[in-house]
């Protein structure tokens, strides 16, 4: 096993783990209950995972936003807590709607919504694949761990309040989110215990790892859980 595919020691806790699903999806379970990230059936077969105690949907878009997958998910008493534009498509009761800046509380994790938004890459028309307040990223506050998930982004100033974040996941890949330079630019801008590459094509590990040398940074990939 490559040693940079070593899970961490979150991982390995029986009271708290996040696994990685692929592409944009987090499963996070805490004390038994299940936190689905942005389910995505293209990438995992919903049907065997764990029903969601509550779902985490960072903004629309069909990678993060699937009906499918939520179908397959979700149970009568899944609580959701989405952007705005999530919450006006997703005909579900059980909703807590957060927009940038706003936060919440489930089961004793403080959920915070922060920005996510791309300055840099645009579509053909000259607007932003994500505008500046669609979508979500989310800071959970689980047993005194702050966990970042950012969301399609880029590296963005507001990046740089991000205070004590002990895991992070940044995305990766072009044109929706960040090259390797933005990537690394914007994890040194805050500064994560542990770093995890999420959203991405492909990841040069060793590259990476060299570029977090004495930052204080722990950057490794998580394995794809099959
Ligand atoms: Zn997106
Ligand atoms: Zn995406």
């Amino acid at each position: 096993m490559n040693a940079n595919a070593e899970t961490l020691s979150v991982t390995n806790n029986k009271d708290f783990s996040i696994a990685h699903l692929g592409h944009g999806s987090l499963r996070i379970t805490v004390n038994n209950k299940v936190i689905q990230v942005d389910p995505y059936s293209e990438i995992a077969d919903y049907s065997k995972q764990p029903k969601a105690d509550l779902v985490l949907i960072t903004h629309d878009h069909y990678d993060h936003f699937d009906k499918k997958a939520l179908d397959q998910v979700v149970t009568s008493s899944t609580k959701f807590i989405t952007s705005k534009s999530v919450a006006q498509q997703l005909a579900k009761p059980n909703i807590t709607t957060l927009e940038n800046g706003q936060s919440t509380e489930w089961n004793g994790i403080k959920i915070a919504a922060v920005p996510a938004y791309n300055i840099k890459h645009k579509k053909p028309d000259n607007s932003p694949f994500h505008p500046k307040g669609y979508g979500n990223g989310y800071v959970l506050t689980i047993n005194n761990k702050n966990v970042y998930i950012a969301g399609d982004t880029e590296d963005i100033p507001e990046m740089a309040n991000l205070a004590n974040i002990d895991i992070a996941f940044l995305p990766k890949n072009l044109p929706y989110t960040m090259d390797d330079e933005m990537f690394v630019k914007a994890a040194k801008s805050f500064k994560p215990k542990e770093l995890h590459p999420y959203h991405y094509s492909e990841v040069n590990t060793d590259a990476l790892t060299k570029q977090f040398d004495a930052t204080g940074i722990v950057f490794k990939k998580l394995p794809i859980e099959k």
